[in-house]
């Protein structure tokens, strides 16, 4: 499968078709991968990804391994 492209900002609807959209506020978006897409980081398939622009972020912690991405603008996490 192809992984995402990430490089100076991330726009999810470019990958519309196999991201579903999950919930969205003014500064964080969740989304989850409905077509196998693979990890910018790992190359490995990811489950959930969240694109943030808050400068600071609180998670709870994932269930297992996850991958981290930066753009200029933003922070995206990707859960396995
Ligand atoms: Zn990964």
């Amino acid at each position: 499968m192809t992984a995402i492209e990430v490089g100076d900002h991330f726009d999810y609807h470019e990958y519309r078709e196999g991201l579903k959209l999950l919930q969205e506020t003014r500064e964080t978006t969740h989304l989850a991968n409905r077509a196998g897409f693979d990890c910018p980081a790992c190359g490995r398939s990811f489950e959930k990804l969240l694109v943030t622009e808050k400068r600071t972020n609180t998670f709870n912690s994932p269930p297992g391994p996850f991958c981290l991405v930066r753009t200029d603008d933003q922070m995206l996490v990707l859960t396995h």
